[in-house]
């Protein structure tokens, strides 16, 4: 669910902007300015460094946001060789290559995604488990349409996921189970809930499912052969 390709991620040349939020969660630091640019469509400054916190669009996930140099960030996309650009919320060149800035993102915003989108490698690891030959195909878990699309066997599945699915769920949270990111963050960067199978991924996660507790399915459905599962936290 909500994969990307994270091999992409490393830091192989100077050129490339160090993926740091993904192996560690703080959300303050400061970066170095490399390039300052004008976005021809939005009019707004993009600016990238030689390290960010930020996470980018991505793997179904929104952007984070947050400030640099205390001017608000409201979007953060990858960009072309291993870029990660940052969108100012003003068209002003406030920030100067070479200089040293702070990095700040907004910790409630994280929150809010890193639930959503670890609920969808929950929801997608439950379902996984219980329907063998059923498997997670996509993602897309941005607060308010969040959903995860299953493929399989999936067409005689909606009465028994509705009675079960919920409580399944709610056994997990529960339990409390660890969400563990191992492997080589750059590299080979995966997520395990509990004892389910780790996950290829890029993303941002909460710590424990005890911080799903909100978890609330709010539709299941299939259409053309495909089962999709939408939830809010
Ligand atoms: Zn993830």
């Amino acid at each position: 669910v909500g994969i990307w390709d994270a091999r992409s991620a490393g830091p192989k040349e100077n050129a490339v902007t160090i993926k740091a939020y993904l192996n560690d969660t703080s959300l303050q630091t400061t970066a170095l300015v490399t390039s300052v640019a004008l976005d021809a469509a939005s009019g707004r400054a993009i600016v990238r460094l030689d390290r960010t916190l930020f996470h980018p669009q991505g793997g179904g996930q929104k952007s984070d946001r947050g400030t640099l140099g205390g001017v608000a960030v409201t979007h953060v996309t990858h960009a072309v060789e291993g870029q990660v650009d940052h969108f100012l919320a003003t068209s002003e060149h406030v920030l100067r290559v070479g200089t040293e800035v702070s990095l700040e993102v907004d910790a409630a915003w994280r929150a809010v995604n890193a639930s959503s989108h670890t609920a969808g490698h929950l929801l997608a690891a439950l379902v996984e488990r219980r329907y063998p030959g059923v498997r997670a195909e996509a993602g897309h878990h941005w607060p308010g349409e969040a959903r995860v699309e299953f493929v399989g066997p999936v067409d005689k599945l909606l009465e028994d996921l509705r009675q079960h699915l919920e409580h399944d769920a709610h056994d997990a949270i529960a339990n409390d189970l660890v969400v563990t990111v191992e492997g080589d963050p750059f590299h080979s960067r995966t997520v395990r809930i509990g004892t389910f199978p780790a996950v290829p991924c890029g993303g941002t996660h909460v710590t424990s499912t005890a911080a799903l507790a909100t978890l609330v399915m709010t539709g299941v459905r299939v259409k053309s052969g495909r089962l999709r599962v939408s939830y809010r936290t």
